[in-house]
């Protein structure tokens, strides 16, 4: 995919250079310079993650969870082994920004997990690589040989007592694989199904023992930090929003692809940078933050900054940054039926208000979308999906109604519509 706009993650890559990936580039602008800062400077893992939390940098895999915060959970003194876990199973529709970072970038992520093993008394580290992904893999294993070799990563760094060893691993190519417990589970060689919280992976984690995941975005963010300052870092977004942020946007644009732009920048500029809206058509309406995040009308979507809190306010989630824009052409009745399809068949099956609900929520869905809706049709959605968030193991059962909530919300006159006259009033989704 190309990327378009450039930000903290891909700062001075030369993507017209083949080698712009490589070691010897990567240090060329600027790479490792924050890794030797805290080794020469000695810097404590106090101030490493007090810098972080300055820097107000949030989990960019969904959550947006307070990146430092996470960091400070970690039990200092704790007498085993702990983890470091870096979320690269990137698989939400819409999303596709982390493969890029292993791609074209993948020293940053490196770097930014040494650091995170620094601050956090960790010695072992693995990166999870999505399992249908074979060239990205492959790459992070080469980017990981070139640092070892280069005395960054492994036994001694940099010829202090530090220690940090840092593996890939393939996963299998299971949506429910990024949930991170799922994650830890598949890593520990079991069947990928999520664990029941708590205990919290902090405190139990990896082979039982403290971990802490962050997604890769989340990681390759750290360098800059470090190098250039939390304060720095905040200030290139807006309070409670720090940074840049790494947009995956697909659907009727003219130019989809990743944008790494200010959090805190209107949508409207952002589809501006995408080339506006494909053929001239009428914008109806976005998903801002992958499929799990309600959907938005273009008239309140025009009115948001492409931030956590300016999303959220608008009633959806900036989630793992997947803009997808549909044109006034889509019908959001087959819209939310390829959605419904895609949670009922990536449930895990492990809990029956997710492993039944799902399903029952996409038959309603495919019925109405053929036809064949009846008129309690609504209120049996609404009704199933109050039974199904909240009540689950894991969030993918609040991410199959999330949709179903926005679409009713917002579009429920199509819905309306197509059950009482059997038929579309626009287009099928291209
Ligand atoms: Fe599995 Fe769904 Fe339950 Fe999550 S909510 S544990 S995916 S059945």
């Amino acid at each position: 995919m190309t990327i378009y706009a450039k930000g903290v993650v891909f700062e001075g890559v030369d993507f017209d250079n083949p080698n712009h990936w490589r070691l010897e580039e990567y240090v060329k602008r600027g790479g490792y310079a924050a890794l030797k800062k805290i080794l020469n400077e000695k810097i404590t893992q106090d101030e490493v993650i007090a810098e972080v939390k300055t820097s107000s940098l949030r989990g960019r895999g969904g959550a947006g969870f307070p990146t430092g915060l996470k960091w400070s959970f970690m039990p200092r003194n704790f007498p085993g082994q702990k983890y470091l876990v870096c979320n690269t199973d990137e698989g939400e529709p819409g999303t596709f920004k982390d493969l890029d970072i292993i791609v074209s970038n993948p020293h940053a992520l490196i770097e930014g997990m040494i650091i995170g093993g620094y601050a956090m008394g960790i010695t072992v580290g693995y990166n999870y690589i999505h399992g249908e992904v074979f060239e990205a893999y492959e790459r992070f294993e080469e980017a990981l040989e070139e640092a070892r070799k280069a005395g960054f990563l492994g036994d001694n760094i940099l010829g202090t007592d530090f220690c940090f060893q840092l593996h890939a691993h393939h996963g299998y190519g299971a949506y429910i694989c990024g949930e991170e417990t799922a994650l830890l589970e598949s890593l520990e060689g079991k069947k990928g199904q999520p664990r029941f919280k708590p205990p919290f992976p902090a405190s139990f984690g990896l082979y039982g023992k403290p971990t802490t995941i962050n997604n890769t975005e989340t990681f390759a963010s750290v360098p800059y930090i470090i190098r250039e300052g939390g304060q720095k870092f905040l200030e290139l977004g807006k309070p409670n929003n720090g940074g840049t942020k790494l947009f995956s946007v697909s659907g009727h644009v003219n130019r989809p692809g990743n944008y790494e732009i200010p959090l805190g920048t209107p949508f409207a500029d952002l589809l501006e940078m995408c080339g506006g809206m494909r053929g001239g058509k009428k914008l109806k309406a976005v998903i801002p933050g992958g499929s799990s995040a309600p959907v938005l009308p273009a008239e309140i979507m025009m009115q948001c900054t492409m931030d956590y809190d300016s999303i959220a306010k608008a009633g959806s989630m900036l989630g793992s940054g997947a803009v997808i824009v549909m044109d006034e052409t889509v019908c959001m009745v087959s819209a939310l039926e390829r959605l419904s399809y895609f949670y009922h068949e990536e449930s895990c099956g492990q809990c029956t208000p997710c492993r039944e609900g799902t399903g029952w929520l996409y038959r309603i869905v495919h019925r109405i979308a053929h036809g064949e809706g009846r008129p309690e049709d609504l209120e049996l959605l609404a009704s199933i999906g109050d039974n199904i968030a909240g009540r689950t193991i894991c969030a993918l059962g609040d991410a199959a109604v999330f949709p179903v909530r926005g679409m009713l919300k917002h579009f429920r006159s199509e819905f309306e519509y197509m059950i009482e006259h059997k038929k579309s009033q626009f287009a099928a989704l291209s």
